[in-house]
């Protein structure tokens, strides 16, 4: 039986009707499906006669500079090209993730909330979207672009492609719904070239990148009897490659592949006002539950991807999550 799409909320849609100039905003560090949902935002809302900007702290990725843009990803908030009557926040599973820099404009102009991230607390000040059952955040917009009657297809149909494929797997995790698996065949039948989509996506690794996986591949431990794979990304790692933030995308991914792995974990470290830190990823399976381990260090995301910030180096975030990582395969169900 088919069944029928989920309606956008109609405070959410009359929120985005009401508005004249509107700010699209994800968090920092943008994944593809935070860039590609403010992307198709922006050009849905365009469509519709409103004047639509795209903030994001750290701007447009490298990885996805091959995009058609509705306009400049602007990165400060005090030069804005006009002054925002509404906050569309995408993507964020809390206000904090919007980065430092967006905190004094939500403190002022209201906000709309669309969110898929478990436990999203509904900051949204106007409106607020979380559907947990969504694939994607950029899901969820094709289904405001549909109810604003935008055609999906073109800049905003390839903007929504790279949102729905990157959070789904290219459609084949467990959160690939029925839904977004017809949006891309809407969009196919509307003249999508996805194997172009697909070798902007995928074929454009630097050596850097080749190098630092193959260094973190010998390098990565297998632990707790093979349960958990492990790697540590030092700074130092990061320099001898040559290697920047995003080289580190997919890795995690990478060591859930290992057979008998229930829990994959990235710890990168970084600088952050001269004192080290740690960023680490975690990626499960099934009813394997890594949101609980990384809402333990103030992070979050969803059961099967998740993420935080340790003010600790990587050997020392490793011997204070492992603990908790353990709870994922003893919890008692
Ligand atoms: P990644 O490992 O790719 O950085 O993140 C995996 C998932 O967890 C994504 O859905 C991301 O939004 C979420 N996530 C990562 N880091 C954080 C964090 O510090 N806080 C929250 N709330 N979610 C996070
Ligand atoms: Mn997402």
């Amino acid at each position: 039986m088919m069944t029928e799409p989920t309606p956008v909320p109609g405070d959410v849609l009359s929120a985005l009707r009401r508005h004249q100039r509107v700010l699209i905003a994800a968090h920092a560090h943008p994944d593809a499906d935070a860039m590609g949902s403010c992307l198709a935002m922006a050009w849905a809302l365009r469509s519709t006669g409103v004047d639509a900007l795209v903030f994001n702290e750290d701007g447009l990725p490298d990885f996805l500079n091959f995009l058609t843009l509705p306009g400049p990803v602007l990165t400060d908030p005090d030069s804005l090209p006009c002054d925002p009557d509404l906050v569309v926040c995408l993507d964020c599973g809390d206000r904090a993730r919007l980065g430092e820099n967006l905190q004094p404009l939500l403190d002022r102009v209201p906000t709309v909330n669309i969110d898929h991230h478990l436990a999203n607390p509904l900051f949204g000040t106007e409106a607020n979207w979380v559907d947990t059952t969504m694939s994607s955040t950029g899901e969820m917009v094709s289904l405001i672009a549909r109810a604003l009657r935008a055609p999906l297809h073109g800049a905003l149909a390839e903007a929504l492609y790279v949102a729905v494929s990157s959070d789904t797997g290219n459609f084949s995790y467990g959160n690939t719904t029925a839904g977004a698996l017809r949006l891309a065949a809407d969009m196919v039948e509307e003249g999508l070239n996805i194997a172009r989509l697909r070798e902007a996506l995928e074929n454009n690794w630097s050596e850097s990148r080749l190098r630092l996986w193959g260094l973190v591949m010998q390098q990565a431990r297998i632990l707790e009897d093979g349960r958990l794979a492990a790697a540590l990304i030092t700074r130092e790692t990061m320099q001898a490659c040559g290697a920047g933030r995003e080289d580190t995308e997919g890795i995690v991914e990478q060591l859930r592949k290992l057979a008998g792995v229930r829990v994959a974990l990235v710890l990168r470290e970084e600088e952050k006002n001269g004192q080290v830190q740690t960023r680490a990823s975690l990626r499960s399976s099934g009813s394997d539950n890594v949101r609980d381990v990384a809402a333990q260090f103030g992070g979050g995301g969803h059961r099967n991807a998740a993420g935080a910030t340790l003010p600790l180096d990587a050997e020392k975030a490793l011997t204070v999550m492992q603990p908790y990582i353990r709870f994922v395969w003893n919890r008692v169900r």
